[in-house]
């Protein structure tokens, strides 16, 4: 806003626009260097760390969503996270993310849920909160994919990219192929 006050090529305009840029650049310091402080901190506590391999760039394809996501800047966390495993030899894993919200992570059972639908309510008895229904299912999947594998020491890096089916999910709001590990 300031900068639009500003007379278009005036020396005022100039220097607001710099001031702009520089908290631009202040902020996204920021940003990383929360991404980096807290996943040291979940990397430190956890001997394995599991993950949706998500594709952020689908993701920002949905206008709804992509102005919190590019904000909270998942990509540079999962970076670091991959980092901080290697450097302190945790196995992270990353794993296929269909249906780890919908599917009920007691039962198995799939219980459909809009995004807006914050509770997992199961007719198992089961009730939950739904991100923590969801990494319990992904607690459950990496540990299957590791063992599956025997690739403990290895998991880390590149394993999703190993992950058969891990190409067929679409991210735009619709989640079609089942997890062939399953
Ligand atoms: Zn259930």
């Amino acid at each position: 806003r300031k900068v639009s006050r500003k007379k278009k090529g005036s020396a005022n305009r100039k220097k607001a626009i710099n001031r702009l840029g520089r908290t631009h650049l202040k902020i996204s310091r920021q940003r990383e260097e929360h991404a980096k402080r807290l996943a040291r901190c979940v990397i430190r506590s956890n001997d394995l760390v599991a993950y949706e391999d998500l594709r952020v760039k689908n993701l920002v394809k949905n206008h709804c969503l992509a102005k919190s996501i590019n904000d909270a800047g998942w990509y540079q966390f999962r970076e670091w996270l991959e980092y901080f495993g290697q450097k302190f030899s945790r196995v992270t894993v990353a794993v296929h993310p269909a249906y780890t919200s919908q599917n009920c992570s007691d039962c198995g059972e799939v219980v459909k849920k809009s995004l807006s639908t914050r509770t997992h309510i199961c007719k198992c008895g089961c009730q939950l909160d739904r991100d923590h229904n969801a990494a319990r299912n992904i607690l459950t999947r990496a540990l299957g994919t590791v063992g599956h594998t025997g690739t403990l020491l290895n998991a880390w890096g590149d394993l999703s990219s190993t992950l058969p089916g891990s190409d067929l999910v679409e991210q735009d709001g619709s989640l079609i192929q089942e997890s062939p590990l399953l």
